[in-house]
């Protein structure tokens, strides 16, 4: 039977790879949305993820829609980039809400039907940034590191409800996220010389989803052509 799986933020990005990468593996795929249309051949439930009762509204039409999410990938997320000296609160905790409140949020709904069924999957995307620090993103990389030890509490958690939980760390994905940025100067410090494609974080997921990696948990996979050397 296919499994029932979430992607937030599956509407372009890096997140519509990785929806498109587990439905085109055979999995009922749902993904949400919070502006503009759901993408074609894709199940879309609007949801912004810094409203709890839209996550709990959205996860109730999935559930409906094709069963309990068994792989939940939390993939939604912002840059609200500036210098710590210039930057409102509001600047940091906005990026702090999307970013890790939200993925606190769609997984505290997920955790217990992933109970039940003895089993799940929880995928959460983080950064080379969380890990490595970033002028301009002091925000933002908190977030993303916040991800982590997140991630890890929570596959000590439930590991032994057969519930893995992982952490992918993307480099530099051409995306509309990255669109602006000097595209040049970043790929000078990357060993592979060159961006991702979308795809190729969403092959990794897809990984992380599936039978082959049933004993990798509170794994942090660096997906970033060796910016960030492992770490
Ligand atoms: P995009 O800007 O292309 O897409 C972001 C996605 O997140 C959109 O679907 C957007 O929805 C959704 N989103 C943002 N805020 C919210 C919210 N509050 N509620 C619900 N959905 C929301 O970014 P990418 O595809 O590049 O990024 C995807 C993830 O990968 C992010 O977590 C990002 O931090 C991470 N990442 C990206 C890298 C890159 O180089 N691109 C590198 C490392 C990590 P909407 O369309 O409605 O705005």
């Amino acid at each position: 039977m296919a499994r029932s799986v979430l992607v937030t933020g599956g509407n372009r990005g890096i997140g519509l790879a990785i929806a498109r990468e587990l439905a085109a593996a055979g999995d009922a795929v749902a993904v949400t949305y919070r502006s503009g249309e759901p993408p074609e051949g894709l199940f879309g439930v609007r949801c912004d993820v810094t409203s709890t009762a839209e996550v709990e509204a959205a996860f109730d039409k999935v559930e409906a829609e094709q069963g309990p999410v068994e792989v939940l990938v939390s993939n939604a997320g912002i840059t609200k980039d500036t210098l710590l000296a210039m930057m409102k609160e509001e600047t940091f905790t906005d990026v702090i809400d999307a970013n890790l409140t939200g993925a606190y949020r769609v997984s505290k709904r997920a955790i217990r039907p992933m109970m039940k069924l003895k089993r799940g999957r929880i995928i959460l995307v983080s950064s080379v940034v969380g890990l490595s620090g970033q002028a301009g993103q002091s925000n933002y990389a908190a977030s993303k590191a916040g991800l982590v030890g997140f991630a890890r509490s929570l596959a000590r958690e439930y590991g032994s409800r057969n519930i893995t939980v992982n952490v992918v760390a993307p480099g530099f994905v051409a995306t509309d996220m990255t669109a602006g940025l000097d595209q040049e100067a970043i790929v000078k410090n990357i060993p592979l010389g060159r961006q991702a494609a979308p795809a190729e974080v969403a092959r990794v997921v897809r990984f992380l989803a599936g039978d082959d990696a049933s004993y990798i948990t509170g794994a942090v996979i660096p997906v970033d052509g060796g910016l960030g050397m492992g770490h």
